[in-house]
């Protein structure tokens, strides 16, 4: 008997190019949504775009959160009841968006995105993550109902929150063998035209390596275009397995052993180079991998993230314990065989 069954939630309206922002009222109007919004923000991108966002909206509230936190979460969960509001816009880099994304689950609502920085494919996605003491709670949540991504606010962001999305991207070359292995081992439940697609994404970014360049509003473009696509995949996959393989458990427990240290993406660039160099052996496709990072100004060594020699062993050798995700690290890879590959490739 035939009985598979699959949902795909994808955004309804992706919007993205110079000047966008000032279209956001005609992108919701289109979803047919109810209420008035809750803009969700930080003190940053509400100076720069909070103003033109209230603008295009009668009966809109606002809250501006200092950080991502549970405390945040409930504190927009409390307003947008009080308010009765009927969807919330979140305005920001990852933190607002990650705690509108959580809010708008607890409340049975949706969300918009409107992202200042390209700096993770979280401004996608329907993934969630907020800290918690000295670990991150990553939770699935729905993606947004649209993204509003305005090239013009984007190019102006840090680069380094350009080249962190680019890494992420870049990520997804590790993130998809892992996936294969584990569905090839595990029998993990593996999507071709999901994995295809986050693959082809970290290909088409790497490939348009020479257009992103600092003060260029197109690389702003060529990232969001990338971040979206892997949501996409993501979507399809219904799990975050094409965007987020061994070379994320090893970010995620540096979060936990130096917090604050590095960007998420640059992180799990990093990463990357170093769960390749597991896959595919000294002469195999690390190279590819970091070259692409260092064209891209992203940090392809322990120094450039700012972390030292030590805490990246450690945080790749118990990396495989964070979560019962099967990779490449298997139950877990010896110090010896971590301080070589670290070494060879570069990265302490
Ligand atoms: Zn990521």
């Amino acid at each position: 008997m035939f009985d598979k069954s699959t949902w795909i939630k994808l955004p309804r309206n992706v919007l993205q190019g110079h000047g966008v922002l000032d279209d956001l009222a005609d992108a919701v109007a289109e979803l047919y949504l109810s209420g008035n919004p809750l803009l969700v923000t930080s003190p940053t991108p509400e100076r720069i775009a909070g103003d033109r966002i209230r603008a295009q909206f009668d009966g809109i509230s606002s809250v501006s959160l200092d950080r991502a936190s549970f405390e945040s979460v409930e504190r927009v969960v409390e307003i947008a009841r009080e308010k009765d509001v009927g969807y919330l816009i979140a305005l920001g880099g990852g933190k607002p968006i990650d705690v509108a994304k959580m809010a708008s689950d607890h409340l049975d609502c949706g969300f918009v995105s409107v992202p200042t920085a390209a700096s993770h494919d979280g401004i996608v996605s329907g993934r969630s993550s907020i800290p918690e003491g000295d670990t991150r709670h990553s939770v699935a949540a729905d993606p947004p109902l649209a993204v509003v991504a305005d090239t013009e606010l984007l190019a102006e962001a840090p680069w380094e929150l350009t080249t962190a999305g680019c890494a992420d991207i870049i990520s997804n070359y590790t993130a998809v063998k892992d996936w294969e292995l584990a569905h090839r081992l595990k029998n993990v439940e593996y999507s071709e035209y999901a994995g295809a697609l986050s693959q082809m994404t970290a290909e088409m970014l790497v490939g348009s390596a020479d257009s992103i360049k600092p003060g260029l509003e197109e690389s702003a473009w060529i990232v969001t275009k990338a971040l979206v696509s892997s949501g996409v995949a993501m979507s399809i996959a219904g799990s975050s397995r094409p965007a987020s393989g061994a070379e994320h458990l090893f970010s995620h427990q540096l979060d936990r052993i130096a917090p604050g240290s590095a960007l998420h993406g640059h992180q799990v660039g990093v990463g990357s180079i170093l769960t390749e160099y597991f896959h595919s052996g000294a002469r195999g496709e690390w190279m590819d991998i970091r070259d692409a990072l260092s064209t891209m100004g992203a940090p392809t060594t322990a120094d450039e993230l700012g972390i030292d020699d030590e805490t990246v062993i450690e945080a790749l050798t118990t990396a495989h314990e964070i979560r019962d995700r099967y990779t490449i690290l298997g139950d877990g890879v010896s110090e010896d065989a971590a301080i070589e590959a670290a070494t060879i490739t570069g990265v302490i």
